[in-house]
């Protein structure tokens, strides 16, 4: 019997009634389990086994690869989720990049930590999800060992360079002055100043702080970009969640534009 909190990542029913669960957890990263009778409507497993719901699982021992789901005690649920088809998908789209990334077995009590939290701002819708998407994915790709070069132009040295080009393929910046006509040919990013910055405080940070920090609306763009390009790169895959994210988004975009910076 193992005890063990997670997040459920995603969920394939098999049969009539019988589920598998992907749970992310601190200790042992992606597990699968089997949850017999979630199809039921009197199934006890309810709430604590729907997706992205945060829970703690008391599991059989494995059969079949699969560990059996013997209890389970919900610990939230972020309703809060359930009001927004885009905020769904880019939870759906955060959990299938863990499920892609993370190996099972292996300890991940920050990418839990860091998913817990992005769920939190999504169900709050407190956070602007575009933003948040960023967060998450530039976070992400250091934890999974994709740490950008934030440190200061690679040519000259200059700290903080008013424009700079961001390299997506290999992780560094060169100030404009320095960027060469050679080195626009591969990938890079035009950015201000601010967006390097935001960049540096996203990958840097104490946990805590992460999600708290001000960039004005013209240096957004650059930021996003560069977090979802980056991340994609360096995972080498395209995720489906994140193209119906884009697609259930892109209006809400529209509406939200003209906001203060
Ligand atoms: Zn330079």
């Amino acid at each position: 019997m193992l005890t063990v909190k997670g997040v459920v990542l995603s969920q394939r029913t098999i049969g009539e009634q019988d589920r598998f669960i992907d749970i992310l957890t601190a200790e042992y990263g992606v597990i699968e389990v089997l949850v017999k009778g979630a199809g039921k409507i009197s199934s006890k497993t309810g709430s604590g086994s729907q997706l992205f719901a945060y829970s703690e699982f008391c599991l059989n021992d494995k059969k079949k690869g699969a560990r059996i789901l013997s209890s389970i005690s919900p610990i939230q649920i972020f309703y809060g989720l359930r009001s927004s088809v885009s905020a769904v998908a880019l939870a759906s789209y955060f959990s299938q990049v863990i499920e892609f990334a993370v190996l099972p077995r292996a300890g991940t009590p920050e990418i839990l930590r860091l998913m817990l939290n992005c769920l939190h701002f999504l169900a709050e819708g407190k956070i602007e999800e575009a933003r948040l998407k960023a967060i998450f994915e530039l976070r992400i790709a250091a934890l999974l060992g994709f740490m950008p070069d934030v440190v200061m132009c690679r040519a000259c040295g200059e700290y903080l360079p008013e424009r700079l080009d961001f390299s997506v393929e290999d992780g560094y910046f060169v100030c404009h002055g320095c960027q060469s006509t050679e080195e626009s040919l591969s990938h890079f990013v035009q950015m201000p100043a601010a967006s390097l910055q935001a960049i540096r405080h996203i990958v840097l940070s104490d946990f805590e702080k992460i999600f708290a920090f001000r960039i004005g609306e013209h240096s957004c763009g650059p930021l996003y970009q560069f977090a979802e390009e980056f991340l994609g790169y360096h995972v080498d895959r395209k995720f489906p969640t994140l193209e119906f994210y884009r697609a259930v988004s892109g209006n809400q975009t529209q509406e939200a534009n003209g906001q203060g910076s």
